[in-house]
């Protein structure tokens, strides 16, 4: 539809988003849903880890015969070559049940380890890591975090890489490294500039093959929502070919932020379909919980928690439609990602908490997804960036668009308002 600026603003979906949004969405709640309960009611990720990993397979056999497999690759590496507006539809629509994201081959950290192979792997690379990643034969993780020193500031990683020969010769301590345990490789961050000119510019990143003498993976980090899934490594004269850096020498921190982009507006895909999920359930239960003469439903301070968590997803779905769209029409996406992100996270955290107080006691059990959901929203706020670099960061842009322009206008998403 045209507006009498003739700008196009048209929030309809075409009919073939359409119908592909409508098969994600059966395909979740007719194939991957009922398999996931059983999976859960029968515990079997813990006590039949061969069973479990069978049901896995089995579901991704399913996704991949329906064409319903790595929704954010080109055709040519076998995705589906969407853009990130119609991204935005299926990730969400995936993220609807916990493991949805991974049987379509979307799932973090592998999702953003194929967009950084696929714009940085020299082509050798590409077919030795890329491909099977593709192909969902092989898993893999991204090493950057380290526990000496903030991870919200690179410049100050302490992993150093020292260049022997034809080789690399890597010593350091990585922790909360997700998914290292089963990985096949692992992109590291490790520094390689003593004096850089610019303190960004130290830092190389390396695809290491796992298991390799020298990673060492000293133990699995307990969180708040249960044990394992991200290791602590110490590395020690760990050797990686030559031929394995990743990108050019001083490199690493724009690799990182180049990862960073699409992967963190991806994560807001999947917290949408989280926080929809717990609206949702807010709103069920209210219209059937009775108490003081009336429906949860029906009182006014229950409704605000309904009108907010509306008001907010709305906000949300906004922001990552409008981030999506500046990254396919090639536009600077850098801040309204970061506003997507700190507010998405943000959102999807006070969703949560607003829908287990409507459930009561029940929420707080582990009766509903909700408890589980809460646990695992909480890390949103500061990995990625976190809240408080996401605000420094944005402040500064709007600070500059004011120096620069004498109007803030630009840096609130340049939007034609
Ligand atoms: C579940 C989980 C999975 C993860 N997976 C990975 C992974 O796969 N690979 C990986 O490399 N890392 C991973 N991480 C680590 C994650 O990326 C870091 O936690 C994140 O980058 C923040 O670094 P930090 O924990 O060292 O916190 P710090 O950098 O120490 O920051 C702590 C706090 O300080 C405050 N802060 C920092 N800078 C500023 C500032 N400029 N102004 C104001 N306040 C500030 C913020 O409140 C921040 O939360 C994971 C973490 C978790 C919890």
């Amino acid at each position: 539809m045209e507006d009498s600026a003739g700008m196009s603003i048209d929030f309809s979906l075409a009919p073939e988003l359409q119908e592909l949004r409508d098969r994600v969405r059966a395909f979740v709640d007719d194939v991957v849903r009922p398999v996931e309960q059983r999976i859960e009611a029968e515990h079997l990720e813990t006590t039949d880890r061969q069973a479990y990993r069978a049901e896995l397979g089995g579901l991704r056999k399913e996704a991949f015969a329906e064409g319903l497999w790595l929704p954010h690759m080109p055709t040519e590496w076998g995705g589906m070559g969407l853009g990130h507006v119609e991204l935005a539809m299926v990730q969400a629509e995936a993220a609807r049940t916990r493991l949805g994201p991974w049987v379509l081959n979307c799932q973090a950290p592998d999702e953003g380890n194929m967009h950084t192979l696929l714009h940085w792997g020299t082509p050798e690379q590409k077919e030795q890591y890329l491909r099977p990643l593709c192909d969902g034969t092989a898993t893999s993780c991204f090493a950057m975090t380290e526990p000496e020193v903030a991870g919200s500031d690179p410049t100050l990683i302490r992993t150093t890489a020292v260049q022997d020969g034809e080789e690399w010769v890597v010593n350091g301590h990585k922790w909360f490294i997700s998914n290292a345990r089963r990985a096949n490789f692992a992109i590291l961050m490790a520094r390689t500039e003593d004096d850089p000119e610019l303190p960004q510019a130290a830092n190389t990143g390396f695809i290491v093959d796992l298991p390799s003498q020298g990673w060492n993976r000293v133990r699995e980090i307990e969180t708040m929502h249960g044990p394992g899934g991200h290791s602590e490594i110490v590395i020690e004269d760990l050797r990686i070919p030559a031929a394995n850096m990743l990108g050019e020498r001083g490199q690493g921190h724009r690799l990182g932020q180049y990862r960073l982009g699409p992967a963190r507006l991806a994560h807001c895909m999947r917290w949408i379909a989280q926080a929809e999920t717990a609206l949702d359930m807010m709103v069920d239960r209210s219209l059937r919980r009775f108490a003081h003469g009336s429906l949860l439903a029906e009182k006014q301070g229950i409704q605000w928690m309904i009108a907010d968590s509306t008001m907010e997803l709305y906000q949300c779905k906004l922001m990552v439609l409008h981030a999506a769209y500046k990254i396919d029409h090639g536009l600077d996406f850098t801040s309204e990602v970061s506003m997507a992100k700190h507010f998405v996270a943000n959102a999807l955290n006070r969703i949560i908490d607003r829908s287990i107080q409507v459930h009561g006691a029940l929420g707080y059990s582990t009766d509903t997804p909700l408890a589980s959901m809460f646990q695992h929203a909480r890390w949103a706020r500061f990995a990625d960036g976190a809240d408080e670099v996401h605000q420094m960061r944005i402040a500064q842009r709007t600070i500059a668009a004011w120096r620069d322009h004498g109007s803030t206008k630009t840096a609130t998403g340049d939007l034609p308002l």
